[in-house]
């Protein structure tokens, strides 16, 4: 999921014309203070925090400053807050326009139906999640023929918009549309979208990509970070590693294993956390960085299901009990194993030696490793 930061929702919005306020990047108090002398931003302004989290109208990320002091002092304000646990690294510098009321729309795939939808309610301004139901209006939209002119004119009445206002509606809607579908969004969402004076601005702005079509767009690479510290370094270390919130650690090997690992664990009521894919690896080096890596994210159980191929068995416990002897004694956790294939022999005397049996059938192993863990919840 790639998630933009509102500046970069507003670029598109630019690019689609859909009409925004007049506004400014900035990364430090100076820059701030430079947009608004230049004149790209003129005073008063509203100074905004670009952070993925909501809620920064209420939270003091957003501010309005009439002066360039004033314009300082919030950008340095700001600046200093760390957001719902997020820094803030840069700014967006608006003209702040007079508002003479706030709607919320988006269009947002809804998975279960399989189609776009779009929502639309008067009581924009405040998170689409505290207004009632029945003051939201959703509309599933076919995706093939698009917006439809009743499914306009049904926004239109639901954001009690006529006349220059309605218009204005039918050409945003046409180019949110455009958006959606040309970015392979899955959410375009604007609230506020603000009527101001007979026209509509989009006062913020919520893009997100959709991750399968993320290849196709390599400008986001950069921000594309949804990694935790460890999945980091173990992509650096060129190691299938992803973390998941449950306690039982995993190491198969293949991808089909590992995902069927899971889903056993998940069978017999345990919750899988962390797991890693040794893949095809007959390196007993790569599997101790593997296993120590493991060893850092804290599971209560490691579950170790392995079926030797071109990764032997015995690579596989070499490596492994070389590593258990590196995790320091307070961080110790029970290993429960069930290695197959090449050189199964091998392989389960070298863990034998090590104190560790290996169960040979999958439904036994995966229940002694849930029991390790401390049991189905
Ligand atoms: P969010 O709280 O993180 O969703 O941040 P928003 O971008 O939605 O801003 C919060 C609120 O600040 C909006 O609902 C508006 O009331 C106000 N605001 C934002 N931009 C402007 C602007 O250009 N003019 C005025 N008058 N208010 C604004
Ligand atoms: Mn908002």
């Amino acid at each position: 999921m790639v998630k933009l930061a509102e500046w970069r929702g507003k670029e598109l919005f630019r690019k689609y014309g859909i009409p925004l306020p007049r506004g400014h990047v900035a990364r430090s108090a100076d820059e701030a203070e430079a947009a608004v002398r230049s004149g790209a931003v003129p005073l008063p302004c509203v100074v905004k925090a670009q952070v993925l989290a909501g809620g920064r109208g209420k939270g003091g990320a957003v501010r309005f400053a009439n002066t360039i002091e004033e314009v300082r002092e919030s950008a340095t304000a700001i600046l200093a807050l760390e957001f719902k646990g997020e820094r803030v690294k840069e700014l967006l510098l608006e003209e702040k326009l007079p508002i003479a009321k706030e709607l919320y729309l988006s269009l947002a795939l809804d998975r279960g139906a399989r189609v776009p939808v779009l929502i639309t309610s008067a009581q924009g301004g405040v998170e689409i999640e505290s207004v009632d139901d029945a003051s939201i209006d959703r509309q599933p939209v076919d995706p093939f023929p698009g917006l439809a002119a009743y499914e306009k004119r049904r926004a239109a009445r639901m954001l009690g918009l006529t006349g220059a206002a309605r218009a204005a509606l039918d050409r945003l809607l046409d180019a949110v549309w455009t958006l959606y579908n040309r970015e392979d969004a899955e959410l375009v969402e604007i609230n506020p979208l603000a009527i101001v004076g007979d026209g509509l601005v989009a006062l913020d702005a919520k893009v997100i990509i959709e991750d399968d079509a993320a290849f196709r767009h390599p400008e986001y690479a950069e921000i594309r970070d949804d990694r935790t510290p460890l999945e980091e370094i173990a992509r650096e270390k060129e190691i299938a590693f992803v973390q998941l919130d449950g306690n039982i650690g995993v190491i198969a090997n293949g991808a089909g294993l590992t995902m069927a690992t899971l889903d056993v664990l998940k069978e017999f009521g345990g919750r899988p956390g962390v797991f890693l894919d040794l893949g095809g690896t007959d390196d007993p080096k790569k599997v101790t960085e593997a296993f120590l890596l493991m060893a850092q994210a804290r599971p209560r159980a490691v579950f170790l299901n392995i079926f030797g191929g071109v990764t032997k068995c015995d690579t596989v416990a070499k490596g492994l009990v070389e590593a258990m002897a590196q995790v320091p004694a307070g961080e110790r956790f029970p290993l429960v194993a069930r290695i197959r294939g090449n050189n199964e022999k091998e392989g389960v005397e070298i863990l034998r030696h090590a104190g560790i049996t290996s169960i040979p059938t999958l439904r036994e192993s995966a229940q002694a490793a849930v029991a390790a863990a401390g049991g189905a919840p």
